[in-house]
């Protein structure tokens, strides 16, 4: 694949972008330097249009191709953010920032989406636009969530769009992808008991919340066990039990628990978050006392749309060859699901060694993954909108 030979030669350059974002890595939304960095790399390449601040602080860079006969418009998205974590690889291009970390490989993403966006930029063989993507806050604060609330697929007219992730165990230059749901939706839940507190001598008199609570952590179970298809995933886990008193002899008054909830399916997301309120306020009620439920939702489940999934593979093999495309799905979840719910796309893995994992602080994204991303970024976009 040509793109490929190009993007040998844009090696070097697109490493020495990537170490410069490892050695200032930036947290949530606040990755102001990288942000600046990629707009003003974006315009150098010759990018028709450039904006910065969409979603807070994405970026988002247009590039025409040299035909535009049918309106076709592609996204590619890649993460800037990086992890508070403190670095321990001993690289020399380390984090110049304690306790601030590229452990998610995000430097790489945004690395190698700028050097498709060169290409494309130098190219321009293909018929249609090209929208580069570049996201805020992927861990945890939901930058993906507010570019897209910011009307960024409105505004370019996005019509489908594509995100990859490095991933440790997999060979560098493998791929993998499998269509329907690739990563968990992740909720959290926080459930009060209440009942009446007292003398633990004297339990005829209280109601006891500890004694609701634990009933409660048990018929959670049931869920997974007796009321969801077993071939379906799905995770109820009760993480957190506090009691508002921390006597041996205090019947307490309340008793708050916390946990999460992981599922690959949005049916089956709908499903546990009503029968997680029915089974708690029902034991409560049949106990005495009185419970609720703040559930509030995470990520959703981030769903590859079969027919993008199949063009993903196609283009991962015109790469590389070495593509698994029925990967097992993982129960962490990912921000670039919300830009999947607004367009049809697909997220893909690339492989990136035996190193440590993402989100430990030994990680470190493999440079030699460069040309094989950058050529799938760029090669997604011919394929999709071939020249005329
Ligand atoms: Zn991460
Ligand atoms: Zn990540």
């Amino acid at each position: 694949m040509p793109v490929k030979n190009r993007f040998a030669e844009l090696l070097p350059e697109i490493t020495a972008w990537r170490r410069d974002f490892h050695e200032h890595p930036e947290l949530q939304f606040d990755v102001h330097r990288t942000a600046a960095r990629v707009a003003e790399l974006c315009r150098g390449f010759g990018c028709d249009e450039v904006v910065e601040g969409v979603g807070r602080t994405g970026v988002v860079a247009v590039i025409k191709g040299k035909t535009d006969s049918k309106g076709r418009v592609v996204g590619l998205r890649a993460d800037m953010d990086a992890l508070p974590i403190i670095e321990q690889t001993g690289l020399p291009y380390s984090s110049k920032t304690p306790g601030k970390m590229h452990a998610c490989g995000h430097d790489g993403h945004t690395a190698m989406l700028l050097g498709a966006a060169r290409y494309l930029a130098e190219t321009r063989n293909f018929d249609g636009t090209v929208v580069c993507i570049f996201q805020p806050a992927e861990e945890g604060g939901g930058g993906g969530r507010e570019m897209v609330a910011d009307g960024m697929m409105e505004r370019w007219n996005v019509q489908e769009v594509y995100g990859m992730h490095n991933m440790p165990g997999i060979p560098v230059g493998h791929f993998a992808i499998r269509p329907g749901s690739l990563m968990a939706a992740a909720d959290q839940f926080e459930i009060t008991v209440t009942g009446k507190g007292g003398h633990a001598a004297k339990p005829h008199e209280c109601i006891d919340s500890t004694v609701v609570a634990a009933h409660i952590v048990v018929a959670l179970q049931t869920i997974a066990s007796r009321n969801v298809d077993p071939m379906k995933q799905v995770v109820v886990s009760v993480c957190t039990v506090e009691t508002d008193s921390p006597a041996h002899n205090v019947i307490p008054q309340t008793v708050k628990m916390r946990g999460t909830v992981r599922t690959l399916d949005p049916k089956v997301q709908d499903f546990v978050e009503t029968r997680l309120g029915q089974i708690v306020e029902g034991t409560a009620l049949a106990l005495g006392a009185r419970a609720e439920v703040a559930y509030t939702r995470g990520y959703p489940v981030t769903v590859n749309a079969p027919e993008n999934t199949a063009y993903a593979v196609e283009v991962a093999r015109a790469v590389s060859g070495q593509v698994d495309p029925d990967t097992p799905p993982l129960m962490g979840a990912e921000d670039f699901s919300f830009m999947l719910n607004a367009r049809p796309g697909a997220y893909i893995f690339l492989g990136n060694g035996d190193t440590a994992s993402v989100h430990h602080p030994a990680y470190n994204f493999d440079d030699n993954a460069i040309p094989f991303g950058a050529s799938w970024y760029a090669g997604m976009a011919e394929a999709r909108m071939p020249a005329a």
